[in-house]
């Protein structure tokens, strides 16, 4: 068995964005670790083998376009206790991938967290109310979605990419005429 999501996972640029623009006091006992850095798209929970395999092959049937996640607020969420990064508005084709993942799953008969979806990206846990504001708002381009596996350390949550697929079109090559 194995606790799985797929996410969005900035790439270099995208997390040394993060760090310029979050301010020195996050309020935060724990920051997340860069490699951790990630915006869940579909939770899918504890699958055993065969449902992963399935799982995967939903991903390969996905047809979706890249694109860009805007984020201009460092939101407190009192509930989880996080300090997480909200986009300002969320493009449709991000908007159409969740849906696609969302669809295939349902008909593949997968489990997955089926509420409405709220992308976010967490930066900080164990925070308090409070902590300064981002400095400048961050756009991160998304030109792959990965499948991530979540295993529960003394030291916290640590997710590892299990699985990569590219979004049409961000490849450089090629293009619509
Ligand atoms: P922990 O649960 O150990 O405190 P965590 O919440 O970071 O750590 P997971 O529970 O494995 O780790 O969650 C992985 C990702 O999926 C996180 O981004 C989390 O917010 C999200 N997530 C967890 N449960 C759900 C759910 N039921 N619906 C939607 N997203 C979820
Ligand atoms: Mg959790």
């Amino acid at each position: 068995m194995a606790r799985l999501f797929f996410a969005l996972q900035p790439d270099a640029r995208g997390r040394q964005a993060i760090a310029c623009s979050l301010p020195d006091d996050l309020a935060a006992a724990r920051p997340l670790p860069e490699s951790n850095l990630h915006v869940t798209l579909v939770f899918l929970g504890e699958l055993d083998g065969d449902q992963e395999t399935a799982v995967r092959a939903v991903a390969d049937e996905i047809a979706a376009s890249p694109f860009a996640l805007c984020f201009s607020e460092l939101a407190y969420w009192p509930r989880s206790r996080a300090r997480v990064l909200v986009p300002e508005e969320v493009p449709p084709a991000a908007q159409a991938l969740r849906a696609e993942l969302a669809r295939r799953l349902r008909e593949a008969q997968l489990p997955f967290d089926a509420r409405i979806w709220h992308p976010h990206l967490t930066v900080a846990r164990r925070a308090r109310r409070g902590g300064g504001e981002l400095r400048a708002p961050i756009t991160i381009a998304f030109n792959d979605f990965v499948l991530m596996r979540s295993r529960t350390e003394p030291a916290g949550a640590v997710y590892e990419p299990v699985g990569r697929w590219s979004l049409p079109g961000s490849s450089g090559v090629g293009g619509v005429g």
